[in-house]
């Protein structure tokens, strides 16, 4: 069966021959009247040279690309490869086994899938469709992921109710694709989380701050730790872990307030968990305003997304500005800041000009320990730079 046919205009070939997986609307010269959202396209240059298959969407990225090799077939053995290949990688990083069964197994162009997310928590897979095409191979996905040898998948939990286009009109209930709930208790690094992929956000839990939460664990010894933004308590529960004398978790959220007290639970003993820790239920900066200078000595700022789009950018940079600048102004002296940005349309550089900024308004004296990223589970595809989108700090506060 031949496929649609998308003609880019002469010399917009250039990016796909360097491999970067995206065709952007204004790249195109020619498609068919009739292509549906969604669709298996095959894109060829101006002088009609075969550059690769895709899905086709309706937007400013129009193709995602999904191979650069002409004769390969968009099928069960493509996602099968794929899927594998994934896999295997995540074995090579020790992340599936005993001690840890929470991970990202695919992570979009950084696994050659763009428009795919799978995150594997214990025997399900949370799988999230960011575009249309992924969409409608979900089926073949799930049916894959769960033959998958040595990932122990059973069930396939689908959650593209919120990342999917709008504009698509497409049928996306969140549901069970295969299987059913069989409870959602988690390993990471040898700490138990319950997952809420049915209510939560994302997936249900931030596996990309794995490896900094490990960090964590070993700064937390006899320190107040702040866990600002908590979510599900990941930084809370490692920080108790790593002998901190106690930790505050602070969301606005009160569902997030309760899922970090239920972590909290599952691995430390009641008379433990009520010495040591207490969680509030309130704004950030009303925290951080009311809080008195030096009661703490460790704090994380872990908030979400500022900036979902370049538009949001200057008003992002000042919140990071502001929150940074409160933390910093009233930690202990010796006290440590681990602070991050999650937001993709900014940059490692501006926002480190926005701690920067941050720390010159209080005056002291701060020095950058570590410079954090996303997880190895995270993988940026060399050739797709916008895949990095996690930042972090360390920051030494005398
Ligand atoms: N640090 C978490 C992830 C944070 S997600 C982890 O490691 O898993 C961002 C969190 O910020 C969400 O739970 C959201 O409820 C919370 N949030 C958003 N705006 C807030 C505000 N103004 N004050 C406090 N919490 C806020």
């Amino acid at each position: 069966m031949s496929l649609p046919v998308i003609k880019l205009k002469r010399g917009k070939e250039e990016s796909l021959l360097r491999f970067h997986p995206w065709v952007f609307s204004g790249a195109i010269a020619s498609l068919p009247s009739d292509l549906e959202e969604g669709a298996v396209v095959s894109v060829i240059s101006a002088d009609g040279t075969p550059l690769g298959t895709g899905h086709y969407q309706i937007g400013s990225i129009a193709v995602r690309m999904l191979t650069s090799d002409p004769e390969e077939n968009i099928d069960e053995q493509f996602f099968a490869g794929r899927l594998r290949a994934a896999l295997d990688l995540r074995k090579t990083l020790g992340l599936s086994g005993e001690n840890n069964n929470a991970f990202r197994l695919v992570h979009g162009e950084g696994d050659f899938l763009p428009g795919l997310v799978v995150d594997i928590y214990g025997s399900t897979a949370v799988v999230q469709a960011h575009s249309p095409g992924m969409h409608y191979a979900r089926h073949i996905i799930a049916r894959e992921l769960t033959r998958l040898e040595g990932a122990g998948v059973a069930n396939v939990y689908y959650k593209s109710e919120t990342t999917l286009p709008y504009k698509a009109r497409l049928d996306h209930d969140n549901c069970y694709l295969i299987g059913e709930y069989q409870g959602n208790i988690a390993i990471e690094n040898g700490l138990k989380f319950h997952i809420d992929w049915l209510k939560g956000q994302k997936t249900g839990f931030f596996v990309d701050q794995r490896d900094n939460r490990e960090l964590l664990r070993a700064f937390s010894r006899n320190r107040r730790v702040l866990n600002m933004f908590c979510y599900t308590g990941g930084f809370s529960v490692y920080a108790l872990s790593g002998g901190a004398l106690s930790v505050d978790s602070v969301d606005s959220s009160a569902k997030a307030v309760s899922l970090t007290d239920a972590n909290v639970a599952i691995n430390f003993p009641p008379e433990d968990a009520a010495a040591r820790h207490r969680s509030h239920a309130e704004d950030a900066f009303k925290f951080l305003t009311a809080m008195q200078p030096g009661e703490y000595d460790l704090i994380v700022l872990d908030p979400p997304a500022f900036a979902k789009h370049r538009s949001a950018l200057p008003n992002a940079l000042r919140g990071y500005q502001r929150i940074n600048a409160a933390a910093m102004a009233k930690i202990a002296p010796g006290g440590i800041l681990f602070t991050f940005s999650c937001s993709q349309a900014v940059s490692k550089e501006q926002f480190r000009l926005a701690v920067f900024t941050a720390a010159a308004r209080t005056r002291r004296k701060v020095r950058i320990l570590h410079q954090l990223t996303q997880p190895a589970d995270h993988p940026v595809n060399i050739y797709h730079p916008e895949g990095e989108y996690l930042k972090g700090l360390i920051l030494y506060i005398e």
